[in-house]
């Protein structure tokens, strides 16, 4: 092992989990993983090596570091808080990142946990999908003290392109809902362009080469504009994970008086696009409700 390996414990190994720990390995980290179904985690160990833990309290003793990176607020508390969670098991001084897109209570509430037990602790969403956590090139918005951040940073840097430490704990949550909005925003206008230039008959891979060089690029254009037009939905980011962060930016916006109808209505949409079965579709299968 070398001065800078570090023991490892990641908990989730999803879509994003599982190249974000691929890339740990591959940074000479000793990796022990958790994973809720446990073939996720044979298969992974038998691809990467390490080793398995049965549960989170397993894969966290002894740990120098331990990261999440699961569904949603209850999931959090569960691998974290709950009955085997991870930090009853975990050592004074360890450090404890979140990768999970959750609300900032839960971040707020396991940074005073944590503190309770002498850990450092970040919360720290990702933006930049599975193919950013393939390649190692994600976007990471971090909250949490200045000595966590820096505990964190030289860990996350092995599958990031940018890390940013946003403020106090819950702040890296609260970027990660400022994120959301803004793509819901731009997929639905690219949707409804999408939609019209297909109807007209416009030979739509042409359309998107050309705007796709002006004022109307964005990183969805790019990557989601031509898979659109083609009808395939079946992969990247799911529609439940979108409706579950719009909801988390709703709820903020709630709190602080802040009006977000774009965001109300987008999240609706989406309700559609579940209805029709797109619940673990990409987001931009919102074009399902405009061409059927
Ligand atoms: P995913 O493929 O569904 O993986 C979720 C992981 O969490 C799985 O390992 C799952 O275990 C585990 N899990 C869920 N609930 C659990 C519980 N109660 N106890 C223990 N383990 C539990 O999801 P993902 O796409 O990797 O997303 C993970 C998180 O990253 C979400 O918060 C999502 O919003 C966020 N995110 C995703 C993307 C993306 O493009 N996919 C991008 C940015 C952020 P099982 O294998 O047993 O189901």
């Amino acid at each position: 092992m070398s001065s800078t390996a570090r023991k490892i414990a990641y908990l989730g190994l999803g879509i994003m989990g599982a190249p974000m720990a691929r890339h740990l390995a591959a940074a000479g980290h000793v990796l022990t993983v958790y994973n809720r179904t446990p073939a996720k985690a044979d298969a992974w160990v038998a691809a990467y090596g390490g080793t398995t833990a049965p549960t989170p309290a397993a894969a966290a003793a002894g740990a120098d570091v331990v990261i999440a990176c699961v569904g949603a607020d209850a999931d959090l508390e569960a691998v974290t808080l709950g009955p085997d969670g991870a930090f009853a098991a975990m050592m004074h001084g360890t450090l404890f990142i979140d990768h999970t897109t959750v609300s900032a209570a839960i971040a707020r509430r396991l940074a005073v946990e944590g503190d309770a037990r002498g850990l450092y602790v970040v919360d720290a969403p990702v933006s930049g999908g599975q193919a950013g956590a393939e390649n190692g090139k994600l976007t990471i918005m971090v909250g949490g003290s200045e000595a966590a951040f820096a505990a964190a940073e030289p860990v996350m840097s092995a599958y990031a392109q940018r890390i940013g430490h946003m403020g106090p704990a819950g702040s890296g949550q609260l970027t990660k809902m400022v994120n959301q909005l803004c793509i819901a925003g731009v997929l639905q206008g690219l949707a409804e362009g999408m939609a019209l230039g297909m109807k007209s008959g416009l030979d739509m891979d042409a359309v998107v080469d050309v705007i796709s060089k002006g004022a109307a690029q964005s990183w969805q254009m790019d990557n989601r504009a031509r898979t659109m037009s083609r009808g395939e939905f079946d992969f990247g980011f799911a529609v439940d994970w979108m409706r579950k962060d719009l909801g988390l930016a709703l709820d903020e916006a709630r709190r602080l008086g802040v009006p977000l109808p774009m965001g109300a209505l987008v999240d609706q949409f989406y309700a559609d696009v579940q209805a029709v079965g797109g619940a673990r579709q990409d987001t931009s299968s919102l074009i399902r409700r405009l061409v059927r």
